[in-house]
């Protein structure tokens, strides 16, 4: 199991971190080249691949495979 992150394409916006029902992400303190502190798969372990974060995410920054 995996959550990949596109970084560069995040803005930060949290809808993630607020839909996961396991808390998998963080923000980081990193900034991005758009200007954004981007999130990270923090609890990656805990994912249980429901694919609620890909299909939110606004950005598609997220992949969940
Ligand atoms: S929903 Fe997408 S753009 Fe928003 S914080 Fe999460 S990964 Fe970044
Ligand atoms: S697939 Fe579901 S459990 Fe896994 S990180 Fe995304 S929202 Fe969280």
């Amino acid at each position: 199991m995996a959550v990949y992150i596109d970084k560069e394409l995040c803005k930060s916006c949290k809808i993630c971190m607020s839909i996961c029902p396991k808390n998998v992400f963080e923000i980081t303190h990193h900034v991005n080249k758009k200007g954004y502190n981007y999130v990270e798969a923090a609890r990656e372990e805990d994912c249980v691949k429901c694919g609620q974060c890909e299909t939110s995410c606004p950005d598609f920054v997220i992949h969940v495979e």
